[in-house]
């Protein structure tokens, strides 16, 4: 692959700047070649459990610095989304801090009655009477959004139960399916091209996941690079229909191709 003609990423975060709190290795490294070479990028996650500024601080803390411009999160892009569709829509919200946050700053009505989109997000807080409340705004013609379709996460001891899994409790409640904001969707992609002000053709996904990074890179027409550091395995790999344009071992490999390639 010629990396010359990539000149803007689009980067996961999760299993592919660290595992758990553990930076992997050859971070720093890495974006320094990203600054060395004037590529652009957007470090894009389905995780909405914290805030852009929250993931700002992060990277500093490990000695990386991004503006908040170069991060979205599936919150902030499902309340970019409704900005761009429906400003004034009043807004029942099951979720976070972060989602509550990112949807209020930019001015929604949440509301009781009158609905026009429930929002679904992770909600440590959730009750069987926010459930209730979606349902029956579904009922009386809300349009159902979800920030992302994980049906698990990782916890400590294994996985646990994903924003998916609630969006179908209320799908199998109402019959209504969920618009999806987060990858594998292309929405958020899209989004960041638009950030970027670039087109597909000169981006690269990278990602450590088939079925959400590489799956929506190749709906929203980018190519992409598998790293083996996170979820997605050789074996997993070999086995799937799902085939990125690159496989690479990690971050030092990625530096690598982009230095020896500057464009
Ligand atoms: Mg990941």
């Amino acid at each position: 692959m010629d990396f010359s003609r990539w000149r803007n990423l689009i980067i996961d975060m999760d299993g592919v700047l660290w595992e758990g709190q553990t930076p992997l290795p050859g971070l720093l490294p890495f974006f320094a070649a990203l600054r060395s070479t004037r590529r652009a990028f957007v470090l894009a996650t389905n995780n909405a459990g914290l805030t852009i500024d929250q993931y700002v601080a992060r990277l500093g803390k490990h000695g990386v610095e991004v503006s908040s411009a170069e991060v979205m999160n599936s919150a902030e892009a499902t309340a970019d989304w409704l900005m761009a569709r429906a400003p004034s829509a009043r807004l029942n919200v099951i979720g976070g801090p972060g989602l509550l946050d990112a949807l209020t700053r930019r001015g929604f009505h949440i509301v009781d009655s009158g609905v026009d989109f429930v929002v679904v997000g992770k909600d440590y807080g959730l009750t069987w009477q926010k459930l209730d409340a979606a349902v029956l705004a579904i009922g009386t013609g809300a349009q159902l959004v979800g920030t992302n379709p994980d049906v698990t996460y990782p916890i400590e001891n294994g996985l646990g139960i994903g924003n998916g899994a609630i969006l179908a409790a209320l799908t199998a409640a109402t019959g209504v399916s969920p618009i999806i904001i987060g990858k594998p969707e292309p929405i958020m992609y899209q989004q960041a091209l638009a950030r970027m002000q670039c087109t597909a053709a000169s981006t690269l996904a990278v990602g450590d996941r088939l079925d959400t990074d590489i799956l929506g890179a190749q709906r929203a027409g980018i190519a992409s690079v598998l790293l083996l550091t996170g979820i997605a395995t050789a074996a997993q790999l070999a086995a799937s229909d799902l085939q990125p344009d690159a496989v690479l071992p990690g971050l030092p490999a990625l530096t690598a191709a982009l230095l020896a390639a500057p464009g």
